[in-house]
Formats: structure tokens, C-alpha cells, sequence
């Protein structure tokens, strides 16, 4: 068991397997963005796969793999399927913008993928060219229809709500959940990066309060998944909503799970920047006693909480450098 300082057991790794996407959302990666790690600083699908069983034995029973976009990197069925041959591992999701899911979501179920959240901030088309840079709403809705096919076990609609840009399409896209049993996720902007500064202001809770009653949702008591997510149920039919807040309220006292970058660090706090570089020691040869030990060193090091609130210059780092 992973133990942080603060009495917090980490039992869940999120991998960003790429930093590349192949979309430019308005509050993650900057138009033109430079600042991309090169591949020869990437670990590979194997050194992935050998962090992965590491955490693994050290306790790690959920595993989300991420990116940038995941779907980019080739291996990422590999790595799944490595991830899913662990001994003690009870759960694989994946995060992915739906561009190149239509291709792959058999692969992914086949591997062991149990379940998937797809990011999908509209379903008016020039809204998400707008948000996306890209006119890609038939493909990834393309990529919903492939993976409801696949038969995953949940399917989560991550959505981004800003104000004047895309709240007017929250009922819109409740029903698209509704019809198609999706739960719908929605998140508080983060203030990660300049993009991620410039819209990190709307607090979810007037949102919630009038979904609530439009909705006849009340408060889920069980849980779902491993991550920070509170839900809301309607017992009419069984839709749910979840909701991660970050700004207006924040869930660092139950945080449970840490990063791990294409380049092999290990981020301890999405909203800090204290990491622990793992290539080197991988790079080196070591032995897995020197890796687990690495891995608890880098857990002890694992800060209280993030500071989005009270410092929201503090985190240049955009988003898809270390997964959602
Ligand atoms: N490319 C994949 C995707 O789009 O789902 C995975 C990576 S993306 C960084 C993961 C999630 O982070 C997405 O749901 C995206 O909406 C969210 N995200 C990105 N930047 C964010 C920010 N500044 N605040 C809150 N969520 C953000």
C-alpha cells in the first residue's frame, strides 16, 4: 500500500502515455503551442508498462490512461492489455477526446478497457470547432458510437462548462446522456496554463442547483469510479450527473491518485508542481525493489493540496502535459 504523509492511501495512476493531441481546446493547449517533449525523452510502451506494474504491486488497483490524447500513441492497446495482465489491478479507463475512437474502442474493450470518458464540450458543430480548433463533432460522435457498440462497462461525457460558450448547451446535453445512458461529468476550469487561466471562473454549484430541479436530481450516495467526481441521480431514469469542482469545492482531503507523464515523471498534485523523475533510474537498469522504493519516495513527497484558488498563477503547466 502507497501511504502519502498526509494518511492518504494512493490506489490510482493516471498515465499520460503522449503530451500530443490533435486538438487545440480553448482551456488546455495554446494555439501553437512549442513546448512538447521530444520522443526520445518518452519512456516507452514497455517502460510504461513496467512503471505501471510497479504501482501495481505496490497496491495500485485502478489505472486511467491519458494524455494529451491517448489514442495518438501506437502500443496504447499493449500497455492496456500489460496494465490488465497485473495481478491485484480491478479497473482501466481511459480518457480520450473521440477523435480516433472509432478505430479503436474494440481494441481498447478486448484489452481490458472497462471503461471510457469522452470529452464533448457541445453538439452544436460550430461550437465545438470553436472550442476544439478542429470541426471534429461527426467524428467523435462517430467515436460515441463505436464505443457504445464495444459494450464498455460505463461511458462518461466530460464536459468543460463556460460561461456564454457553451452553458446554454447544458439540458442539451443531459438529454444526450439521458438517451444514450451515458453519465454526464461535468468540470470546473482549471487555472493551468495560460488557456486554462483565462476561463477558470465559473463555479459549478449555481449549475448543479438548477439541474437539479429541472432534472428532479438528488444527492448519489454510492460510488462510481476512483476519481473525484460527486453525482446526482433522478430516480425517474436513472440519470446521472457528476460533478468535479475543484474551484468552488475542492477534494484534495480524500485525493487518491497521482500522474505519471509520457517523460516519466511522477506528478504528485495536479495542481503543484513537485514531481519525481523516474526515466533515469528505468534508463539505468534498476532493479524493481529500486523502482517500488523510488515510487514511495516520490509518494512522500505528495503536497497537502492544490492552490487554484488562492494562487491561480501559480501552475504554467497545461493540462494535456499531464492528463486529466
Ligand atoms: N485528450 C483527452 C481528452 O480530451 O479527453 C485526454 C486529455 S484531456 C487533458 C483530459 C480532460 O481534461 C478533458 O476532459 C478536458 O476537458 C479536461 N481539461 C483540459 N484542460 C482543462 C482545464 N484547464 N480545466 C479543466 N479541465 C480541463
Amino acid at each position: 500500500m502507497l501511504t502519502d504523509p498526509f494518511g492518504r492511501t494512493v490506489d490510482y495512476l493516471r498515465i499520460s502515455v503522449t503530451d500530443r493531441c490533435d486538438l487545440r481546446c480553448t482551456y488546455c493547449l495554446p494555439k501553437g503551442f512549442k513546448g512538447f517533449s521530444i520522443p526520445k525523452e518518452w519512456l516507452t510502451i514497455e517502460e510504461l508498462g513496467r512503471v505501471a506494474a510497479a504501482f501495481a504491486r505496490l497496491g495500485t488497483k485502478r489505472f486511467r490512461l491519458t494524455g494529451g490524447e491517448p489514442l495518438l500513441r501506437k502500443g496504447l492497446v499493449d500497455l492496456a492489455a500489460e496494465i490488465n495482465r497485473q495481478p491485484g489491478v480491478e479497473d482501466i479507463s481511459l480518457t480520450t477526446n473521440g477523435t480516433q475512437l472509432e478505430k479503436h474502442a474494440h481494441a481498447l474493450r478486448q484489452a481490458g478497457v472497462r471503461r471510457l470518458n469522452i470529452s464533448l464540450d457541445s453538439l452544436r458543430r460550430d461550437c465545438v470547432t470553436n472550442i476544439t480548433g478542429s470541426d471534429c463533432l461527426p467524428q467523435v460522435l462517430d467515436g460515441i458510437k463505436a464505443a457504445k457498440e464495444a459494450g464498455f462497462e460505463r461511458i462518461k461525457i466530460n464536459m468543460v462548462p463556460l460561461k456564454g460558450v457553451n452553458d446554454m448547451d447544458l439540458d442539451e446535453m443531459v438529454a444526450f446522456c439521458m438517451e444514450h445512458g451515458f453519465i454526464l461529468n461535468l468540470i470546473e476550469a482549471m487555472p493551468m496554463g495560460t488557456t486554462g487561466q483565462a476561463h477558470a471562473k465559473v463555479s459549478l454549484q449555481p449549475v448543479l442547483e438548477e439541474l437539479r430541479q429541472k432534472f428532479d436530481l438528488s444527492p448519489f450516495e454510492g460510488k462510481i469510479g476512483g476519481g473525484p467526481a460527486r453525482y446526482w441521480q433522478s430516480e425517474n431514469n436513472g440519470f446521472t450527473l457528476g460533478l468535479i469542482t475543484p474551484m468552488s469545492q475542492h477534494f484534495c482531503a480524500t485525493c487518491n491518485r497521482v500522474r505519471l507523464s509520457a517523460t516519466g515523471n511522477i506528478h504528485l498534485c495536479l495542481g503543484q508542481e513537485d514531481k519525481a523523475p523516474l526515466r533515469d533510474l528505468l534508463r539505468d537498469n534498476c532493479t524493481d525493489a529500486e523502482l517500488d522504493q523510488a515510487i514511495r519516495d516520490a509518494i512522500a513527497m505528495k503536497p497537502e493540496k492544490h492552490e487554484f484558488v488562492e494562487n491561480p498563477k501559480k501552475i504554467i503547466r497545461v493540462m494535456a502535459l499531464t492528463g486529466g
